[in-house]
């Protein structure tokens, strides 16, 4: 985990502990119902607290998500495609330097 998601870490479960400090005010000397509320108010920091140690990139292990058939297909055509003169030709011809050489334009 990066100093910053620490930081932010820090940031969510210091605003919990004041959401959860107002709620027992609010249970002593307010409405109930505005204690319930900041109940509730003090959990979603924490929730975000989990998802930022959850999230790729932090440092938390997590494992890549397997290629579905879709990202499989597209990668196929992707690899079969050679050069920008194929693309822009429609698959008739191909350009000087392309590794697959067999020049089917009209002009040849
Ligand atoms: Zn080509």
């Amino acid at each position: 985990m990066s100093w910053s998601a620490r930081a932010l870490c820090a940031l969510y479960v210091v605003t919990s502990a004041g959401l959860a400090w107002t709620a027992v005010l609010e249970f002593g000397h307010g409405p109930a119902w505005v204690g319930c509320l900041f109940s509730a108010a003090s959990l979603v920091p924490l929730i975000a607290v989990v998802r930022e140690t959850e999230r790729p990139g932090t440092g938390a292990t997590t494992t890549p998500a397997a290629p579905d058939a879709t990202e499989a297909l597209v990668r196929a055509e992707l690899g079969a495609a050679c050069c920008e003169r194929w693309w822009t030709s429609l698959g008739t011809s191909h350009d000087a330097t392309c590794r697959h050489p067999t020049h089917r334009s009209s002009a040849a």
